[in-house]
């Protein structure tokens, strides 16, 4: 199976159709990516509504040349933003958009001066980001794949973890056996916090060493031919006492109780509130520090989000990590954090289960 660059951009012109804009200048690396299959870190991606052009520059001729087939090529010399002007004067183009996510105060200035003045420059949010947020069968397989890696990670490191390994070695671990098992890299700096580390929700690894009667936090993701996974998993070193049972119990049923409130149509915020609920019934509310998850793909947080106040409503081919956690200062943490994939039916479990507490 390959990727549909030609149907993706048909939808993103549905999309300018909608907005008013005569072509959309797209500089987002994994936009592009998305749109027309170059991997490279420097371009821009032009989209009229019958043509196409990717600029990029001389170090990514071959490159472009190889991946990209529903776009022409234009490799500039100089400044871009020259190229760009070039490609867009003489084509009677009026309203223009671009992605005001991700343009710079000062690149929006240049792009001022880059054509006629008769052009109008228009902000646009979420144009591609939308599209990038329903999969198609290709990415729901390479996101299938990315999300068995990682837990594959998982299943050879947990063995590892024991009294006297460094936080740092474990990570080493997991970066080493991700790429061993095919992955080009993190998907982000991998988590491995203990004790009382595990309370901060996003702590790098430290030269800290693991020890007896602690609670273990490893968050980790893959990226698998682009595809990111997202991964948490928190077990206890030892026998564990029945506090830490207890929010451990906690957390896993406040996510089975998200997992079965997801079906097309309900608000992210909701199915962040399924899970804020149970942890309030437990007590437990005021520790969870971080909203539900967020949608992965080409990227490792894309839409949508499941947080207070998102509105966004799922619909099947949403693929978002489901991951509540409590945090307690100075006593630890515990998240549980699996990739979910939205189907006509409710959801679908892209990693494969944890399980309950595991005691090492
Ligand atoms: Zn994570
Ligand atoms: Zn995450």
């Amino acid at each position: 199976m390959a990727p549909n660059f030609q149907n993706r951009i048909r939808c993103l012109r549905g999309w300018m159709e909608h907005a008013g804009v005569d072509a959309i200048l797209v500089g987002h690396a994994p936009n592009i990516l998305y749109l027309c299959g170059f991997s490279g870190s420097s371009g821009a991606l032009v989209v009229s509504r019958d043509w196409a052009v990717l600029i990029t520059d001389g170090r990514y001729d071959l490159q472009a040349r190889a991946e990209v087939k529903t776009a022409r090529i234009r490799i500039h010399k100089a400044d871009p933003l020259d190229a760009i002007g070039e490609v867009l004067q003489g084509c009677r183009l009026r309203t223009i958009g671009f992605e005001a996510h991700h343009l710079t105060v000062a690149g929006r200035r240049a792009l001022g001066r880059c054509v006629r003045n008769s052009v109008r420059w228009k902000e646009t949010t979420g144009a591609v980001e939308g599209l990038r947020a329903v999969k198609d069968s290709f990415e729901i397989a390479e996101l299938r794949a990315s999300a068995k890696l990682a837990s594959g990670v998982v299943e050879q490191v947990v063995p590892l973890l024991r009294p006297g390994i460094r936080e740092l070695d474990v990570a080493a671990e997991i970066d080493f056996r991700m790429r061993n098992l095919g992955a080009s890299g993190p998907s982000f700096e991998t988590i491995v916090a203990s004790g009382p580390r595990s309370a901060l929700p996003h702590a790098s690894p430290s030269r800290k060493r693991i020890r007896k009667n602690e609670l273990v936090v490893l968050d980790l993701g893959a990226i698998l031919r682009r595809y990111c996974s997202d991964l948490t998993r928190t077990v206890y070193v030892g026998k564990a006492p029945a506090r830490v049972r207890k929010m451990y119990n906690a957390v896993q049923e406040a996510q089975a109780a998200a997992f079965a409130s997801i079906r097309p149509g309900i608000p992210g915020a909701d199915v962040n509130q399924a899970a804020r609920h149970v942890l309030d019934l437990h007590g437990l509310g005021r520790f969870f520090v971080h909203s539900l998850g967020h949608g992965v793909g080409l990227e490792i947080h894309e839409e949508p989000r499941l947080q207070p106040g998102a509105k966004t409503r799922l619909q099947a081919g949403h693929v978002v990590t489901v991951e509540p956690g409590v945090y307690i200062p100075g006593f630890g943490g515990i998240r549980i954090e699996d990739d979910v994939l939205v189907t006509p039916r409710g959801a679908e479990l892209l990693t494969r289960p944890g399980g309950d507490l595991l005691e090492l």
